[in-house]
């Protein structure tokens, strides 16, 4: 395998050949009892389901897919302009009941086998830090994983992802919703159902609060990352 950072290999029949380079990582959670009923549903052809990577909750590091191939785990989705994610991302599962089975904290042995997997991933495909996303950042009138108990915080510190903005003096730039909703698809997201768009924008970044409201604090927030993007500090 060559990759001392996945610890078993069972591979998925579902999967075809990428058109594009990888330039995304995609997190989920499993939203099921077990690791092991996970990875029996990726590997049923009848799924039609895949991810490339599933991490246990005891931090297991499982690879199904080939990350040169183009597993199944976004469905419809969009961001920044681009509508076939799987055609571009790396999809890892994280072993998780999700909402419907009673939603908690991730385990920490999850996280600490994550960390290294993704810095990986990050480092040999070069990829820019707005494009670690949740599904629900890709699908946000479907999805809600991994959801408001995900640590994007604590992945921003090893600078896997974008660090939620905290200096926010700049205050409130956007005075009317239709700027908002720009910037927001500027941003990355698909705008079309509005309110869900705010929801997943707060899910991944004001977690404390999902309402689907505009409110002063959600456009400071989109306004610094705009910005520094825009920039050059992130990309
Ligand atoms: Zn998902």
């Amino acid at each position: 395998m060559g990759d001392e950072l996945v610890h078993r290999e069972v591979l998925s029949p579902n999967w075809n050949e990428r058109a594009e380079n990888v330039s995304m990582v995609v997190l989920h959670y499993t939203e099921m009892q077990s690791a092991e009923e996970a990875l029996a549903r990726m590997c049923d052809p009848e799924s039609q389901v895949s991810a490339h990577y599933l991490i246990s909750e005891a931090g297991e590091v499982v690879r199904l897919v080939p990350e040169d191939k183009r597993a199944w785990h976004a469905g419809v989705a969009y961001w920044r302009g681009h509508t076939d994610v799987n055609g571009r991302s790396i999809g890892i599962e994280l072993d998780h009941p999700g909402h419907m089975w009673g939603y908690r904290e991730f385990s920490e042995a999850q996280f600490e086998a994550l960390v290294p997997l993704l810095a990986r991933i990050v480092r040999d495909h070069d990829i820019p830090r707005a494009n670690v996303v949740g599904h629900s950042d890709i699908a946000p009138t479907r999805k809600i994983d991994p959801g408001e108990l995900f640590p994007w915080d604590r992945l921003a510190e090893y600078h896997l992802c974008l660090a939620r903005p905290e200096k926010l003096e700049l205050g409130d730039p956007f005075d009317n919703d239709g700027a908002f909703y720009l910037a927001l698809e500027r941003f990355g997201y698909d705008i079309s159902d509005g309110h869900k768009a705010v929801e997943a924008f707060q899910r991944r970044w004001r977690p404390e609060k999902i309402d689907g409201r505009i409110d002063g604090q959600v456009r400071a927030i989109l306004f610094h990352l705009l910005l520094d993007r825009d920039r050059g500090r992130t990309r």
